[in-house]
């Protein structure tokens, strides 16, 4: 049987040429009901899926896609909703994995975090190559109001599974935080977000963001500004991406070379992040820092970051 499961390939900056695997390709099926779901379709928050499609099936769409497109980065999980909701899950990664390996395509999921803690989860998890988990609120009340789960899931709970399992996950970890004006922007919610990033061992980075496709709900992005700044709070420790879509207009940074030379000491940056964020004179002193070699690279990963010399 022929399914809607596979998507892509789509070239993304954080994971390069990426095929999506849609894990419910039908309906929405999330244990969460965020203020910015972009998925138009209302649904009610559920604990499994009620509507699957079987593991051979997606295994053979699979492996039709890799074939037909054979230079693919990352093979992405994902799903109208929440795809740890997919009751054959291990089984499935347990399939597709060699499969991935024969492509030299590498397999990532992308969760809502919320079966993180989950130990019969964490053991499907442990077969990616790479786990994101989102975390837009660490406090009950900050993540009841803005990600709504279903009931009897606890952000400590969720917390406590970010860190256990980046304990004991040997591929890349990647922890999504999406900023909705008003509602995760009081400055004790990002203090303590930025104090539970320092408390997980390993991750691999963390990609800070707002909304950026028309939400379900009446709720509002951040500024591109306020995002930096609230990047720029964070320890300088922690491996932040600033995530923002390429196609976005307004460039609103504008530096001279000192104020760009002290940003970078502050929070080093990508060539994207200076080519999307700032103003054609930002951009040029960018450049001439570069060839005055005042400017190095810095590499999480596959990108590079740039930081000043001294
Ligand atoms: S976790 Fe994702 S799919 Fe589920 S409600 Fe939130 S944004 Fe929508």
């Amino acid at each position: 049987m022929k399914t809607n499961v596979i998507f892509g390939p789509i070239t993304s900056r954080r994971f390069g040429v990426s095929l999506g695997i849609d894990l419910s390709p039908n309906i929405k099926q999330c244990n969460f009901d965020c203020l910015y779901c972009e998925l138009r379709e209302r649904a009610k928050q559920v604990g499994f899926q009620s509507q699957t499609v079987p593991v051979d099936t997606i295994v053979s769409d699979i492996e039709e896609a890799l074939n037909k497109f054979p230079n693919i980065d990352v093979l992405t999980f994902t799903a109208n909703g929440e795809p740890t909701l997919y009751p054959e899950l291990d089984e499935l990664i347990s399939k597709v994995s060699p499969i991935a390996k024969k492509f030299k395509t590498k397999t990532l999921i992308l969760s809502n975090g919320g079966n993180s803690w989950l130990g019969s989860i964490q053991k499907s998890l442990l077969q990616f190559d790479k786990v994101k988990l989102s975390l837009d609120c660490v406090t009950e009340e900050c993540f009841n109001k803005l990600d709504r789960p279903l009931k009897g899931i606890t952000i400590e709970d969720i917390k406590n599974g970010i860190i256990e399992f980046s304990k004991i996950f040997k591929g890349e970890l990647y922890i999504e935080t999406l900023f909705v004006n008003d509602i995760n922007t009081k400055s004790e919610e990002i203090l303590e977000i930025n104090r539970f990033f320092q408390k997980v061992p390993t991750v691999f980075r963390i990609d800070l963001g707002t909304v950026e496709r028309p939400p379900i709900y009446d709720v509002k992005p951040i500024s591109y500004e306020k995002l930096y700044s609230i990047a720029r709070s964070f320890s300088s420790t922690l491996p932040i991406m600033i995530v923002r879509r390429q196609n976005r207009k307004e460039r609103d940074l504008s530096l001279s070379k000192t104020e760009l030379l002290k940003t970078l000491s502050l929070r080093p940056l990508t060539r994207f992040d200076i080519s999307s964020l700032c103003d054609e004179v930002t951009q040029r002193n960018f450049r001439e820092l570069i060839v005055k070699k005042e400017l190095v690279v810095e590499k999480i990963g596959d990108i590079e970051f740039f930081r000043p010399t001294y």
